[in-house]
């Protein structure tokens, strides 16, 4: 697919020096997300603030101030980003009508370095899926195939970038949603380790795993945006400190010197043969430059999946809590009294995911079960990031597929949850330890996109960017 944007350094030059405006910039991208429209990346635009923001930008260029690294960039945020200039709706029809009373973290971070945002994306509702099916809006349509799923829940974002919309998205990550729409869009997805990047005003899904990152078109605009994003902040407990820069300077890499373990656990039976190949091409290419590449186990990963739909829930079942039809979005009208108000609004405000989590999520925590299903998903958790850290011990990092197929067509899995579910096998247990991990695209399958993930140690995002740089080199 042509990219109609430059990498994101280039475009913010051309806009410092007067090449192009930042109004310019906006107007394009503003354009092409009318132009196309049909694929459903883009829930709303934020039209009068960007155009605005944009003329600010010029107008400091022309006193001769400087704009900041991102002067003019356009870029679209996934709807669960809190972002003045358009309503917050996480998908959902319960945050209809709701609009940010403050801004993101990672969105203030960018708008301090010029860049401007121009839309909201689609998502799964509440970010819950894996193909923006469960959006209670729209399903979005892959770029490649607009019959089959652009992946999820960032699949309005990788979609946009894919498509070109911007340069650049934002997602989040909670069990795969930055790093599976990026495999099957054809985009890099970086998801930071966990506490790298402030979740203030990020609308809540699992608080343990929530992670912020980049979708971008290339590793080096992934690093940048890191770069600008990254970072402690007072409003997220959470937060780490950051390394000094993320940026990866050309050729800076010595394969010779690393070790990679390929993950045996991801090469099973449910991985598609053609998806397989491309990844042991590209291993291939690694080993051939001179890494030492061992197979892995890590045992505790095939129970990851069901860990993951314990803790999740349990997470989201606490988290969807606040929306209770009187401080955010929808209100039910006509109750008699406030129990009703509450029962009555989310009800009819929340989807049936939303609700299948709900249910899971209070089920798991209810006293009786809670030892029985959250407390043992804890404690294989925790066995889970000791298997990690004892191979990390062994290897610099781990790598295999993102997804375990390319696309899939849109309805193929609806009826289904637990076949959704399982689609996410390759990218939970990244979430569930906390460590960063990349998809950078690995060639195609019938057109069809196939993504690498990279998994490196925790607070090790620079080195995973390197390694991603070599990689995406390579796969060309
Ligand atoms: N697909 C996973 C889920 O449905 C991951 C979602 C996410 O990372 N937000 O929970």
């Amino acid at each position: 697919m042509a990219k109609k944007w430059a990498p994101i350094l280039e475009l913010a030059e051309d806009v410092r020096s007067g090449k192009v405006s930042a109004l310019e910039q906006v107007k394009k991208s503003l354009r092409l997300i009318d132009e196309h429209s049909e694929f459903n990346a883009v829930i709303s635009k934020i039209e009068k603030r960007a155009i605005e923001r944009a003329k600010e930008v010029d107008a400091k260029i022309q006193e001769g101030a400087d704009p900041g690294r991102l002067a003019g960039v356009p870029f679209i945020a996934k709807d669960n980003f809190l972002v003045f200039g358009a309503e917050t709706t996480a998908a959902s029809n319960i945050l209809k009508g709701f609009d940010a009373p403050y801004q993101s973290t990672a969105i203030e971070k960018l708008e301090s370095e010029g860049a401007i945002c121009v839309a909201k994306a689609n998502l799964d509702a509440f970010a819950h899926g894996a193909s923006t099916e469960n959006s209670d809006f729209f399903t979005t349509k892959n770029p490649h195939d607009n019959t089959r799923v652009a992946g999820g829940s960032s699949g309005g974002s990788a979609a946009a970038v894919a498509l070109s919309l911007a340069p650049f998205a934002l997602g989040t990550d909670t069990g795969g949603s930055i790093r599976q729409p990026a495999s099957f869009c054809g985009a890099v997805g970086l998801k930071p380790t966990y506490g790298l990047v402030s979740r203030s005003g990020v609308v809540a899904m699992a608080s343990s795993t929530d992670v912020v990152g980049p979708i971008t078109n290339s590793v080096d605009d992934a690093a940048l945006v890191l770069d600008v994003i990254a970072g402690q902040d007072p409003l997220d407990g959470t937060t780490i400190p950051r390394q000094e820069s993320y940026l990866t300077p050309n050729s800076t890499f010595n394969l010779q010197n690393t070790k990679i373990g390929i993950i045996k656990e991801y090469f099973g039976d449910g991985l598609d043969p053609d998806v397989r190949n491309k990844i042991e091409l590209a291993i291939e290419d690694l080993k051939k430059a001179g890494a030492d590449v061992v197979e892995v186990s890590l045992p505790s990963l095939a129970l990851a999946l069901a860990v993951y739909y314990i803790v999740c829930p349990a997470e989201v079942s606490s988290n969807l809590a606040r929306y209770d039809g009187q401080r955010f979005g929808y209100s039910f009208k006509d109750s008699k009294n406030l129990d009703e108000s509450y029962e009555v609004s989310r009800e009819q405000g929340f989807g049936n995911e939303a609700k299948r989590r709900i249910m899971i999520g209070t089920y798991v925590l209810s006293s009786g079960y809670y030892d029985a299903y959250y407390k043992k998903a804890q404690t294989v958790r925790t066995k889970l990031t000791n298997e990690f850290n004892e191979i990390f011990t062994k290897v610099d990092f781990l790598i295999g597929p993102t997804a375990p197929t390319t696309a899939f067509k849109i309805g193929e899995n609806t009826q289904d949850p637990l076949a959704m579910y399982l689609g996410d096998i390759m990218t939970v247990g990244a979430s569930m330890v906390g460590v960063p991990a990349i998809s950078i695209p690995c060639g195609d399958v019938s057109g069809l996109p196939v993504g690498l993930q990279i998994i490196a140690p925790q607070k090790q995002d620079r080195e995973l960017l390197e390694i991603a740089k070599w990689c995406e080199e390579a796969n060309r």
